[in-house]
């Protein structure tokens, strides 16, 4: 059973996606059984559908913030959490808008593609709102309907954002991936760029991908048993 002496390594990278949220009970949004074989995105998820119709867009947010809520972190996140108390110069990257690793105690989190807990003005900037109910679906300044802050189909990666994963992940010697099948770019690129840095890098993931071969080492488990175990 493979070990890891995490006070070895100067600067950690986990670099998590849907398969870590999935195992905490979050629906996923793609593939067989997720949120959009459900709902049709042109309808929620795109910047169209905000300006045809913001009060629908914000509601159906509302839901997915109540099915996160109705889940909690599991070993995984923990262990995450507990190692950055440890090792400052940890950071988490990841594809996921759930904020279920803020809710484990992590502090570093990159987010690729935002945060279900954050809305934005166009005018008056970002503002969190992490209630099961937003407290308001307009600017309290200028009456503008607030968007959630999140990269929807159609919009644009945040590029500061990108840069700041691509710094990190390039800087890091140890390189975790997590539940993501790693396909999608920028996500594709980053085992290359921790490679690249000289990282040694690590999958977990119950299902391998056209990716895994890129790494040292595969752990074919999930993220709540492989972590702590990994870690101990
Ligand atoms: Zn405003």
């Amino acid at each position: 059973m493979l070990k890891i002496q995490p006070d070895k390594y100067k600067s950690i990278i986990f670099f998590t996606g849907a398969g870590m949220s999935a195992e905490s009970g979050v629906p996923t949004y793609r593939g067989r059984g997720g949120v959009w074989s459900k709902y049709n995105w042109e309808e929620y998820a795109c910047q169209e559908a905000f300006d045809r119709d913001s009060e629908k867009v914000l509601k159906f947010h509302e839901l997915r913030r109540k099915s996160v809520l109705e889940c909690a972190p599991h070993a995984g996140h923990t262990t995450i959490a507990e190692l950055e108390r440890r090792l400052p110069q940890l950071r988490v990257v990841t594809q996921n808008i759930d904020g279920m690793h803020q809710r484990a105690g992590s502090m570093n989190v990159i987010e690729l593609h935002g945060s279900l807990w954050r809305l934005r003005c166009p005018t008056h900037g970002i503002s969190e709102d992490i209630g099961e109910n937003y407290r308001s679906y307009k600017c309290e300044h200028c009456n503008c309907w607030l968007r959630p802050d999140i990269i929807w189909f159609g919009d644009m990666l945040d590029q500061d954002v990108i840069n700041d994963a691509h710094l990190v992940i390039a800087r890091c010697d140890l390189f975790i991936s997590i539940g993501t099948s790693g396909v999608v770019w920028p996500a594709a690129g980053f085992p290359k760029i921790a490679k690249g840095g000289g990282a040694r890098c690590i999958e977990i993931n119950p299902e391998p991908n056209d990716m895994s071969y890129l790494y040292d080492e595969n752990i074919r488990q999930s993220a709540g048993l492989a972590l702590p175990n990994l870690f101990e």
